[in-house]
This record gives structure tokens, C-alpha cells and sequence, in this order.
């Protein structure tokens, strides 16, 4: 299978291209259609599996095809997508991924994480942006101070779910989810390498439907 059947813009085919992948991994074959459908999607997948191009290259095309009419480039705007990662490792690593892929588009994203300075964090937020990467819990030091509007997000993606239950995020995840506009209007992605039952049962609440794959 090529990327050319999955339904990706050309802008993305030329970034992947660039990237000298010649073939999608098995995830991005199953996860690509049905994200790009708008679909909710709990995938199981260990890193290296390619997941972050995923949930990445379908997140972008959907941004650019709910684009606010006349809507540059440039400019003030909250965040449409919100990725929430354990740690900041990944969510520098998911940042990157999203410059990377992103590149022949007009989207800008931002990583916030803990254990840094705040205030480039808020400058950064302040000149708008599309793709929100976060830890939860600085995540939430934005929203209590106001720095960061959750209310537009229209894809949640929740990287390495297992990791953040296990690292005692979920009382923050809940948190976070509370800052969404409703469920029902959202596309949800949950990609976790395991299903423990504290994992079902967030997905249980989180996802509408959703296309379950396992690689
Ligand atoms: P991930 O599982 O998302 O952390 O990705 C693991 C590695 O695989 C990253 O270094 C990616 O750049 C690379 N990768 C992702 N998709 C592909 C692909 N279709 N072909 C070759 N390498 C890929």
C-alpha cells in the first residue's frame, strides 16, 4: 500500500515524501481513513510503530479543511487540536512531528510543558496557534491563568494513555476534558500500548463510537 491512497493532501504527501518514507506502517494504513473521516479512534500501538504520523497527518489535513474562513497564516487564535502527552520528551518529540509534517501548511503549533519557564510559553500561545502540544499538568497552569482558551478544540488526541494513567494523570485528564467544548462536537483519538481497565473505562467516556485498531 502507498501513501497515495490514504486520502492525504498533497501538501502532506510532499512533507512524508520528504521524509524518504516510502510505505505507511500498519498503523497509519488502519488510523489515516477513518481520522481523516472524522471519526473517534482507539488505537493500540507501542512507539516506534510510527503512530505519531498517525494521528499527525490526518489531525493536519482535518484542521485545514474546518479552517475558519479567511483565516491566514497570521494572527491571534486559540487552538483547534489539543494532544496531551505524558512527558515532555514526547510532547517535544509529538512538537516537532507536527513542524515536520505540517511544514507546507499555514498551521502553526506550540508544546507546553512543566519544569520551564512559563512566560515564553505564554508568548508563545499569545501569537496563536492551531495544534496545542501539552503535559496536563502545566496545561492546566495555563488555564487557571487564563493564557490558554480550550473552548475551540475540535480534536483531542491523548498520546500514550496507559503512560499518563500510570503516571497519575487522570484526576488532571478529567480536568482538562472539563475545559472541552462537548463531547459530542469533537473528534477524540486515544493511543495507548495497553487496555488495562482504567484505560477502558476513560475511553468508555471519552470516545463516540469509536474505530478500534490493533497493530
Ligand atoms: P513513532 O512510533 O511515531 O514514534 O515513530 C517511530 C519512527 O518511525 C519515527 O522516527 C518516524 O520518523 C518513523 N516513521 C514514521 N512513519 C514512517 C514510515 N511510514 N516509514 C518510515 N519511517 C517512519
Amino acid at each position: 500500500m502507498s501513501f497515495d491512497s490514504l486520502g492525504l493532501s498533497a501538501e502532506l504527501l510532499r512533507a512524508v515524501q520528504e521524509q524518504g518514507y516510502t510505505q505507511p506502517t500498519p498503523i497509519q494504513q488502519q488510523a489515516i481513513p477513518p481520522i481523516l473521516q472524522g471519526r473517534d479512534v482507539m488505537a493500540g500501538a507501542q512507539t516506534g510503530t510510527g503512530k505519531t504520523a498517525g494521528f499527525t497527518l490526518p489531525m493536519l489535513q482535518r484542521l485545514m479543511e474546518t479552517r475558519p474562513e479567511g483565516q491566514s497564516g497570521r494572527g491571534a487564535r486559540p487552538p483547534r487540536a489539543l494532544v496531551l502527552t505524558p512527558t515532555r520528551e514526547l510532547a517535544m518529540q509529538v512538537g516537532e512531528s507536527v513542524e515536520v509534517y505540517g511544514r507546507h501548511l499555514p498551521l502553526r503549533a506550540a508544546v507546553v510543558f512543566g519544569g520551564v519557564k512559563i512566560n515564553p510559553q505564554i508568548e508563545q500561545l499569545r501569537r496563536g496557534i492551531d495544534v496545542l502540544v501539552a503535559t496536563p499538568g502545566r496545561l492546566l497552569d495555563h488555564a487557571a491563568q487564563r493564557t490558554v482558551d480550550l473552548s475551540r478544540i475540535e480534536i483531542l488526541v491523548l498520546d500514550e494513555a496507559d503512560r499518563m494513567l500510570d503516571m497519575g494523570f487522570i484526576h488532571d485528564i478529567r480536568k482538562v476534558l472539563a475545559l472541552l467544548p462537548d463531547n459530542g462536537r469533537r473528534q477524540n483519538l486515544l493511543f495507548s500500548a495497553t487496555f488495562a481497565d482504567e484505560i477502558k473505562q476513560l475511553a468508555d467516556r471519552l470516545l463516540n463510537r469509536p474505530e478500534l485498531i490493533e497493530v
